[in-house]
């Protein structure tokens, strides 16, 4: 699967389209997700044209894979998530539910949240 620049998170990155940014360097970038799932929902990205965790764990550069977890625990810490609980969910592919093309990590936290999947039918 090749990257594909028109993915909606790339269009944010270019200035195409508006976020509710909570964190920017030249590495990463962070904003609210727009259908929260908990009162903090906070979406982590590298900027480098990484598809999934999958690609970017293989491909990223030691750098960029140490900058953007430093900048993950850093919010969490920053929005009070990581005195009260909080979960990391990567999505990789569509089993997983990944809806957007370019990898994101999602931090969760501000309630209990419950199981971690929803049980099989
Ligand atoms: P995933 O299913 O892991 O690919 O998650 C994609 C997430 O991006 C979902 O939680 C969406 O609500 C969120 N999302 C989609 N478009 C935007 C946007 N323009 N700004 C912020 N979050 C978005």
């Amino acid at each position: 699967m090749q990257y594909d620049p028109n993915n909606v998170f790339a269009k944010i990155m270019r200035g195409e389209l508006p976020c509710d940014k909570v964190y920017e360097d030249d590495q990463v970038i962070a904003f609210h997700d727009t259908d929260p799932k908990a009162p903090v929902h906070i979406l982590v990205l590298p900027k480098g044209r990484y598809i999934s965790f999958d690609d970017f764990s293989a491909h990223g550069s030691p750098g960029e894979i140490t900058a953007f977890f430093q900048v993950v625990g850093t919010i969490a810490r920053d929005f009070g998530v990581a005195e009260t609980g909080y979960r990391l969910i990567a999505n990789h592919k569509t089993a997983a539910g990944q809806e957007v093309d370019h990898f994101h990590l999602h931090i969760l936290g501000g309630r209990p949240l419950g199981p971690m999947i929803t049980p099989a039918n």
